[in-house]
């Protein structure tokens, strides 16, 4: 039984609607939570957000996510690099 204010894409995925950042927006809340642990950034040496060595491409994806109210999980990347302690 879907929850109050949830939809189905036409092929079968839930989706709500929440209002995010001044934007409203559709979720796919079960991948929204994998973004959160899965995305290789997190895991990458090279991810230093707040600071000036933080990376390049990370900056302009999540750039690009903020200029259009989307969210996104880097799962492949070609200089991924792991933190010192791995
Ligand atoms: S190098 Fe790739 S994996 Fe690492 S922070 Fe940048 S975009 Fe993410």
């Amino acid at each position: 039984m879907p929850r109050r204010g949830e939809r189905r894409t036409a092929r079968g995925l839930p989706v709500m609607r929440e209002h995010r950042h001044g934007a409203d927006v559709w979720v796919n809340q079960t991948t929204d939570a994998l973004r959160r642990v899965h995305c290789i950034c997190l895991d990458c040496a090279l991810f230093k957000p707040g600071t000036p060595e933080h990376c390049a491409k990370a900056k302009r994806a999540y750039r690009f996510a903020v200029e259009e109210n989307m969210a996104f999980m880097v799962t492949a990347c070609p200089v991924w690099k792991p933190k010192a302690s791995e």
